[in-house]
């Protein structure tokens, strides 16, 4: 079980957006970065809007549109103090971008932070690494990404037939990827599933959504959560109809066959995970029903 430890001073002045998770080894807090709404033609192409609209009501949606939220997670441990993705910064304020003002009221200033790890590289896990100056938002961390990831975006002949997004729109995000990346320079540390990043993370690569994203497992003694990144960026449509995917998906294909095996996998293991995209705060388990998959939020 996890120790859900809110802080004497988040209790005397409750910050919603903030949980604070104390195991052994580390502490773990979780701090929103804000809910970002999307357009419903993000998901499901190709399949016609009032089956996508059909499917959502049947699962109680209220909302008509896709809000997506952004789960960070951030551990402190010893002189360390390491974070999950870094949200969408300055741009997309004032609905997102709250990261910083969080971390502040969790006690953690930016420069505290010695790591960033990201699970891979679309703007709304790396804008926030920049403000609008173009200055480092958290000075002295190195930030870790995957070498496939690496290499995917710094190929100007990359592969983007697979996915469902046109490619013009994706050379131009791939230019402000390479714009990112020039910008991080020598703070960049590229890393393979192979090896543990920390003591508690090991990487493991999950091809799909893009070339190198990947999840990770988090080993706190005897427990063990898996943060699933960006395999669900909803907690109806995809679990119903993992195969229905999204436009951000580079190998659409591909991504829905490691959503199948991901889904199948945790219902059957029970596994507690941890979703970017998913309801507040992130965590809970996946079950399997007659109608396909549906996700359980842990609101511990
Ligand atoms: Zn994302």
């Amino acid at each position: 079980m996890i120790n859900n430890l809110e802080t004497s001073a988040i209790k005397s002045n409750p910050t919603p957006g903030i949980k604070n998770y104390h195991f052994e080894s580390f502490n773990l807090l979780v701090v929103t970065d804000g809910d970002v709404e999307y357009d419903n033609d993000c998901f499901a192409p190709g399949i016609p809007s009032m089956e996508l609209k059909q499917l959502r009501e049947k699962h109680s949606s209220l909302s008509t549109h896709f809000m997506l939220p952004h789960n960070i997670m951030v551990f402190v441990s010893g002189d360390k103090t390491i974070m999950i993705d870094a949200g969408n910064g300055d741009k997309a304020k004032p609905d997102a971008g709250k990261l910083v003002d969080n971390l502040h009221a969790a006690g953690i200033k930016p420069a505290d932070l010695t790591d960033i790890v990201l699970t891979h590289a679309h703007p709304d896990h790396f804008n926030g690494l920049i403000s609008n100056s173009c200055q480092l938002v958290f000075p002295n961390a190195k930030i870790h990404m995957h070498q496939k990831e690496f290499d995917f975006w710094q190929d100007d002949q990359a592969d983007f037939s697979k996915s469902k997004n046109p490619a013009d729109s994706l050379r131009s995000l791939q230019l402000e990827i390479q714009f990112f990346f020039s910008q991080i320079g020598g703070k960049l540390q590229l890393f393979s599933a192979d090896e543990p990043l920390f003591d508690f993370l090991q990487p493991i690569l999950t091809p799909g959504h893009t070339p190198g994203h990947c999840m990770f497992t988090i080993t706190a003694g005897s427990e063990k959560f898996i943060h699933m990144a960006d395999i669900f960026h909803d907690e109806i449509v995809l679990f119903a109809k993992p195969e229905w995917g999204t436009i951000f998906d580079i190998d659409f294909d591909l991504a829905a066959r490691t959503r199948q095996t991901i889904l199948e996998e945790f219902a059957a293991s029970k596994q507690r995970v941890f979703g970017y995209h998913l309801p507040w705060p992130g965590f809970g388990h996946i079950e399997k029903n007659n109608d396909g998959f549906t996700w359980v939020t842990d609101l511990t």
